[in-house]
């Protein structure tokens, strides 16, 4: 059994924010920021294009509760949300979850860059990756 479904079955013990039937809340062991927050369905899946589109939709109301929680609570100004899909997108643990981030300053333990594109560059790609 995977450590997030240990987690989910109280096998081992967590900090807790939310828990229902379906889905499962808790801080993440390594805080990138303070109240660093991991949403995971109670059932298995290897990542997010995995899950099951209910699962899917049971998370996501879950990530909206808890993040609406830390905007007002944390002191945060922004939130990241995010899943990494597979170990080269940074994937460390093989069951579906959702990290939410809050963000205090804009040089805190997080970057992301997004560079602008060319027009036409755009048009070939979405050409390629449309959805046929
Ligand atoms: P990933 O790299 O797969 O997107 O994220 C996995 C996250 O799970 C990491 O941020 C890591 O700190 C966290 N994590 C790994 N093991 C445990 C654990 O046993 N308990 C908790 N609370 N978090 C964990
Ligand atoms: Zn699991």
């Amino acid at each position: 059994m995977c450590i997030f479904c240990k987690i989910a079955n109280h096998e081992i013990p967590s900090y807790t924010l939310y828990e229902d039937d379906d889905v499962l809340a808790f801080l993440d062991i390594s805080q990138v920021t303070k109240g660093h927050t991991l949403v995971v369905p109670k059932t298995h899946y290897a990542n997010l294009l995995e899950c099951d589109p209910k699962d899917l939709a049971k998370v996501m109301d879950v990530v909206q509760k808890v993040g609406n929680n830390l905007m007002a609570h944390s002191g945060c100004s922004g939130l990241n949300v995010l899943s990494n899909v597979n170990e080269l997108a940074g994937q460390s643990v093989f069951h579906f979850h959702v990290h939410l981030i809050p963000r205090y300053d804009q040089n805190d333990a997080l970057q992301l860059a997004f560079q602008p594109s060319e027009p036409q560059d755009l048009a070939a790609l979405a050409a390629q990756f449309a959805l046929k």
